[in-house]
């Protein structure tokens, strides 16, 4: 086991657009154990390498069926809408409402070098959503309009400060 420290909103990594990944070496694959290690530890369904404060296109994720582990993973399909609640490891207690994609194609690389693609919906399609957004820097307050941001954002700190006392 070996945890890494989850970065918090707002810190600058979350907002970079993350880097391909050329290769698959010995630190890559460190880097997805240990992010696989971060997300059971943390009680988390997705993880994404910006998150872990490496800005590269490394996702994993396990909503209880297995881990899935995708390098450069790109959304290729989409279908319909559906509106789930989301929380982020980055930004603590947040919950909002998100609209996305009830279904999704998603292609990418595995750890091996071998291409992989998911055909995922309901649960599956969102944090692979959510996880992929994260690669490019989008979180989920992005999602809300600004009036609906500031509250968020100013209740998240407030709790932030109570967690302090
Ligand atoms: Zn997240």
């Amino acid at each position: 086991m070996a945890e890494r420290d989850v970065v918090l909103y707002p810190h600058s990594v979350l907002r970079k657009k993350c880097a391909r990944i050329p290769a698959i070496d010995e630190e890559l694959i460190r880097l997805a154990r240990d992010m696989a290690d971060t997300m059971y530890a943390s009680a988390g369904i997705g993880l994404a390498a910006p998150q872990v404060g490496v800005p590269q296109q490394l996702i994993v994720l396990d909503i209880g069926d297995g881990l899935i582990t995708l390098i450069n993973p790109e959304i290729v399909i989409v279908e319909g809408t559906a509106t789930m609640e989301e929380g982020c490891l980055c930004l603590p207690k947040l919950m909002v409402d998100v609209e996305r994609y009830d279904a999704v194609q998603v292609k990418g690389t595995d750890l091996k070098g071998n291409p992989a693609a998911y055909d995922a919906e309901g649960l599956l399609a969102r944090v692979f959503q959510h996880e992929i957004d994260h690669l490019s820097g989008t979180l989920i307050i992005d999602k809300l309009s600004k009036v609906k941001r500031d509250l968020l954002l100013k209740q998240l700190r407030k709790s932030r400060d109570k967690g302090q006392e």
